[in-house]
């Protein structure tokens, strides 16, 4: 999986990493041949008393060590912008593939999760690719070449060095494989934490207003506690590595010293021999180490690799077609025919055969108890889920059969929540209409009654908005997106409840005005308040996703029961 991975998104980089293996190739062969100059100068010149030998060979030396430095630097750089490189298609390909996703794929995720796996679980990988970059082509030539160079310099020297390495190798491995597991632990943990701080930032107001703060920090310090604890045992285990490796690293070099010694005494090597078997024999124990480095962040990088995987194979279970094929345009008569939706996992259908015809110049209103399954109808006519049962058509065609883009020109929508984004108030209107101009912009927050508090905002259309709108009240949020939702200039028009967060008086303006600049597209307005929609031609009783009754506000109210007593309720707080 996680060789899949990389693979495909490295490919785009093959001539980079072929250009970072020549360099480390080169790098790293000079790096080996540095010890054999070192014998030669000590054995030729040094011994010898030659000066101009030992200038020769050192300049010699010199150069090979800066060329070596420079080298080496390059490869890095390039190891760099590639593992960075993959990093950032990786975030654009996740990214990508989380938008086309249906709500439903995106809540079983939910979107900590998501948010960690497309920057933390990425910088893992690019982590590894970064070591692996570095090292694939240095750890094995250093490994076997060094072992070489040393035989060249004497053999029963180098078959010390030759046999230090299982036992380097298997410190390494015992104390790697009690690492694993708590490394592979320790990424769900993150996982954790960074649920409960969204959740409980996400949540602030509320957890201040009723003073859970305590009970908070006691669930935040249970797991933090949980992560230090893991992460001291790591500590702990890594803190032995190196102790046990200079063990075994220097008793090897005593080794490698104490044979030396009792060769040249014999007359069987030079001295310059030993000194350069000595190098080899550090240069073989860093290239394990580096390897070692790899095994660490491996693990890991296997499971973040996996995670990535999961969000990329899952495919949105609303798949739209690319082109809506010989569609003439759109009239906007809306089609329900017996629609039905159950939720994924839930037992009863929220929605069952609903029937519904709008045409262009009508206004439906939608009212129900909340529950009743009036915001998954309009989720459902846009098409963020399939119906379960039952087809949706607009003008007679299936919407399974439009692309997602013509069914978004054609059907305008006025979310529940009304989502806005950071930028400000005109980028904000123009995902309505991306080429509106300014007067366009006032025209539809004059009809959203917004025109007073956005002239009111620093920088009129520029003023700023946080992420999510959040220095905006509700009213100016709910105004805003019914203002978005009007650019567009559809053919249908989904208001979800646009007039809850407003007063009786805004909300009375509003309603003449939308119905005024809207009366020639088909709309469907969900609303509470009995005041904003008695007019209409039609109203909709939606109860227990049923429909239980349409008519007109006199007809509703000598038929149906439910509905005489949502007006009564509201006639009473005076609101009728
Ligand atoms: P209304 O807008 O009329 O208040 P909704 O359409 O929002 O009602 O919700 C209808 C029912 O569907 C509710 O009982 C709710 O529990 C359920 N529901 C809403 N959204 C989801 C969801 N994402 N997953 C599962 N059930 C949901
Ligand atoms: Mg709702």
């Amino acid at each position: 999986m996680l060789i899949s991975l990389l693979r495909l998104h490295a490919r785009r980089y093959r001539k980079g990493i072929f250009c970072l293996a020549l360099l480390d190739f080169v790098a790293t062969s000079a790096l080996l041949y540095l010890p054999a100059l070192n014998a030669k100068i000590i054995d030729s010149g040094v011994v010898e008393g030659d000066v101009p030998v030992i200038l020769y060979i050192g300049s010699a030396m010199i150069v090979v060590a800066v060329g070596t430095a420079a080298v080496y630097s390059g490869a890095v750089y390039f190891g760099s912008r590639i593992a960075m490189a993959i990093g950032r298609d990786l975030r654009n390909v996740i990214f990508d593939h989380i938008l086309t996703l249906s709500p439903i794929e995106a809540t079983r995720f939910g979107t900590p999760s998501l948010i960690t796996r497309t920057i933390n679980d990425v910088n893992q990988l690019q982590l590894l690719i970064l070591t692996v970059l570095q090292l694939f082509i240095a750890t094995p030539l250093l490994c076997i070449g060094g072992v070489l160079m040393a035989s060249v310099q004497d053999l029963p020297l180098a078959g010390t060095l030759l046999a230090s390495i299982p036992i380097l190798w298997g410190v390494v491995a015992i104390l790697l494989r009690r690492l694993r597991p708590l490394l592979r632990s320790t990424q769900s943990h993150i996982d954790t934490i960074t649920k409960i701080l969204r959740e409980q930032f996400a949540g602030l107001r509320v957890v201040r207003a009723f003073v859970q703060e305590e009970h908070e920090r006691r669930r935040f310090d249970a797991s933090n506690r949980e992560y230090t604890g893991l992460t001291i045992r790591v500590g702990r285990l890594m803190s032995l590595m190196s102790p046990c490796v200079m063990l075994i690293v220097n008793l090897s070099g005593l080794t490698v010293l104490w044979l030396g010694a009792h060769r040249i005494d014999s007359g069987d090597m030079q001295i310059g021999a030993l000194i350069a078997s000595f190098f080899y024999l550090m240069q073989v124990m860093v290239s394990v180490m580096m390897a070692a480095s790899v095994a660490i962040v491996l693990p890991r990088a296997y499971v973040c690799a996996e995670r990535i995987q999961e969000i990329l194979l899952t495919d949105s279970s609303v798949v739209a077609p690319s082109a809506s094929a010989g569609l003439p345009p759109i009239q906007g008569i809306l089609q329900l025919q017996e629609v039905g939706f159950c939720y994924p996992g839930a037992e009863v259908p929220v929605l069952r055969g609903v029937d519904l015809t709008i045409r262009p110049g009508e206004a439906t209103a939608i009212v129900g108890p909340t529950g009743s399954g009036k915001s998954t109808l309009l989720a459902l006519v846009l098409r963020l889920f399939n119906v379960t049962t039952g087809e949706i058509f607009l003008d007679g065609v299936n919407i399974r059969k439009i692309a997602a883009e013509d069914l978004v020109k054609a059907v305008s929508f006025v979310p529940q929540k009304p989502q806005l984004f950071a930028g400000t108030v005109a980028t904000n209107l123009r995902y309505g209409s991306a080429s509106a101009t300014d007067d366009e912009l006032w025209h539809v927050l004059t009809i959203a009654q917004a025109r007073d508090f956005v002239e009111a905002l620093p920088g009129g259309l520029h003023a700023r908005i946080s992420p999510g709108g959040s220095n905006l009240s509700g009213g100016q949020k709910q105004r805003l997106a019914i203002a978005r939702a009007l650019l567009s200039k559809a053919k249908v028009y989904l208001f979800d409840d646009p007039f809850s967060a407003l007063d009786s008086d805004t909300a009375d303006r509003l309603r003449r005005a939308l119905f005024l600049e809207t009366s020639s597209a088909a709309v469907v307005i969900v609303s509470q308040r009995i005041s904003m929609i008695r007019n209409l031609d039609r109203i909709i009783l939606l109860e227990e996703g049923v429909v239980s009754g349409v008519g007109t506000h006199v007809e509703l109210v000598e038929r149906a029961p439910s509905y005489r007593d949502l007006v009564l309720s509201q006639s009473m707080q005076g609101e009728s």
